[in-house]
């Protein structure tokens, strides 16, 4: 019996994420004070990211490997570049 490839399992499995399939579950989650970003902040962040040279496919950061939807979406996170200015919400 073969043996599955782990290497070959995780690439299966990135290949079926897109940007659209980040947001839908980014856009699902509820806004919690001190864990996920409001709005605004995250749409700074996104923003951002967006003008980076540092993004890959639209969704990921070369710099820390992140998907930048999710690491936009922890309040605590920051930009492994410090681009992202500290904004309240
Ligand atoms: S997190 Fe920072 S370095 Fe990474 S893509 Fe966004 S702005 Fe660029």
């Amino acid at each position: 019996m073969k043996q599955p490839c782990p290497e070959c399992e995780l690439r299966a499995i990135q290949s079926s994420i897109t940007k659209e399939s980040l947001e839908r579950e980014v856009s699902g989650m509820k806004y919690v004070e001190g864990i996920t970003a409001c709005e605004s902040q995250f749409r700074k962040r996104i923003g951002v990211c967006e003008k980076c040279s540092s993004l890959v496919s639209q969704i990921m950061c070369s710099e820390c490997g992140a998907y930048v939807l999710f690491r936009a979406k922890n309040k605590k996170s920051s930009c492994p570049r410090a681009k992202w200015a500290a904004q309240g919400c």
